[in-house]
């Protein structure tokens, strides 16, 4: 490898010196009137550009530099100086411009400054080189990097749960078939289905949970997690739900809600401290052009203690603030966004665990309290988003386990392997899932959960 760094690197003042390279793209060329040029480059490593200066002198000059547009790749070559110019350490002097790729300004996508997201969102092959999305999967990677250490630091183990499932955790239906038959030929015959003809001998999904399995290493590991693609096939149209997405699951032994409710707070603490850290310039982009006081309101986060509601008070909050909703709540109903965001963004003013929801609104596994009507589920909501974790402490007891699983209408056969963890050597345990695009989402201010993925997949498009 030759001696050339990235632009973070030549951006510092620490950089300065003769013979420094640099690769990337050009962002813009303003030509002087003494004779030279100016190219702002970026090769994505940090937000900032470094400034070249392109003397008329370089041999290819008039043929080469001159003609440079935006999304052009090029290779330059000089000495870093200090630059006089405010908001810049450095600036590089070029001796050499080499051109790698051209950028046609006709027909190059980012070629005019300013896009909507939406717009840029059929150019996700280019997007990443606008500012705010590079800024995002910055972030988005800073992020899943610091779960993983935070998870490790606590003593959990990284497992990797299928993919390809027979089981569906969260009993909602919204799954997508995984399937070898053909299609076209059997709806040509009209015949009934045999899924003793299909791959697995019967019927498979794509995971929406990696939870069930989870489970079962809990119960021998002590403490995991899984962080993984999941998918549901629910026709929401939403600003925060897609088809694929990625997800964190912790599940440890001998955990209660109490404790996973701690594990939670410390989790996102840790996490969204690790972005301010970290990402300290693309947080203040994010900060001015996204979302005014977003670092403030991240650092208040980290500050103070989480609050905490049962659902059973925050109906009653919402049946009473006077707030007119899209639709009606009462108790034994599902929450909506537009609730939720009621009492995290103006309730509380802050994140805010709900906990103790209604069994009969949550899926079989978790665990039902002692007044028989309500599970030890807890959900976090933040500001601007809504439900970021949802979790709960499991069922642990055989009898009531079979009971609840009965209601739901799931067979024993299918989940034996479920129902031996509350056979042999049963223990309380406790875990929870944090949508990765919604975490990226709360801490960018990023309106849209399909800007905070590389390839969004959403009802109607999985282009790329
Ligand atoms: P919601 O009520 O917001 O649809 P959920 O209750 O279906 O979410 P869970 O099954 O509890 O979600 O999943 C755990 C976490 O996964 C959620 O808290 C959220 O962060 C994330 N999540 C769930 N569904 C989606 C989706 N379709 N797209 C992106 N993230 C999701
Ligand atoms: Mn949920």
């Amino acid at each position: 490898m030759s001696d050339w760094i990235p632009v973070k690197q030549a951006r510092m003042a620490e950089s300065v010196g003769p013979n420094c390279e640099i690769r990337g793209w050009v962002r813009t060329r303003r030509d002087s009137k003494g004779g030279f040029s100016f190219l702002e480059i970026n090769d994505g490593s940090s937000l900032g550009n470094v400034q070249v200066v392109a003397p008329g002198e370089l041999s290819n000059y008039a043929s080469e530099v001159q003609k440079l547009t935006v999304g052009c790749s090029v290779v330059v070559r000089g000495e870093l100086q200090s630059s006089p110019a405010k908001g810049q350490a450095t600036e590089l002097h070029a001796n050499e411009i080499r051109v790698l790729g051209w950028a046609d300004p006709e027909h190059y996508p980012l070629q005019k400054k300013r896009h909507s997201f939406e717009k840029l969102r059929e150019w996700a092959h280019l997007r990443t080189r606008t500012n705010t999305l590079g800024a995002v999967m910055r972030v988005r990677d800073q992020i899943s990097q610091s779960i993983h250490q935070f998870f490790h630091e606590n003593g959990f183990f990284y497992v990797n749960t299928p993919i390809i499932t027979a089981s569906d955790c969260e009993g909602a239906g919204e799954m997508f078939r995984v399937t070898t038959l053909d299609l076209e030929r059997l709806a040509k015959s009209g015949g009934p289905v045999n899924f003793s003809f299909d791959f697995f001998d019967k019927p498979t999904f794509l995971t929406v949970s990696g939870q069930l399995e989870a489970e079962t290493y809990a119960t021998s590991l002590g403490r995991v997690y899984t962080f993984g693609p999941t998918f549901r096939a629910e026709n929401s149209n939403t600003s925060r739900h897609l088809a694929e997405f990625w997800m964190v699951e912790p599940e440890a032994s001998f955990f209660d809600l109490s404790d996973n409710m701690q594990l939670a707070e410390k989790f996102l603490k840790q996490v969204f401290g690790d972005v301010l850290e970290h990402c300290g310039e693309d947080m203040e982009f994010f900060d001015l052009r996204i979302e005014k006081g977003k670092i403030d309101q991240i650092r208040g986060v980290i500050d103070k203690p989480f609050q905490h509601m049962t659902y059973t008070d925050a109906i009653k909050v919402l049946e009473t603030c006077g707030e007119s909703f899209d639709y009606q709540i009462q108790w034994g109903s599902d929450l909506q966004a537009e609730h939720e965001r009621f009492l995290t963004e103006k309730h509380v003013g802050g994140p805010l665990i709900l906990t103790d929801y209604p069994s009969t609104i949550k899926p079989f596994y978790m665990r039902v309290s002692d007044d028989g009507k309500t599970v030890a589920a807890m959900d976090v909501l933040v500001p601007g988003v809504g439900e970021i974790i949802g979790g709960s402490q499991r069922e642990e007891r055989l009898d009531v386990l079979q009971r609840r699983m009965a209601e739901q209408s799931l067979s024993d056969d299918d989940y034996w392997w479920y129902t031996d963890l509350r056979k042999y050597g049963t223990v309380p345990h406790a875990g929870f899932g944090l949508g990765l695009e919604r975490a990226v989402q709360y801490v960018t201010g990023m309106a849209n959960i399909r800007d905070v993925i590389p390839f969004p997949r959403t009802p109607g498009s999985a282009e790329f």
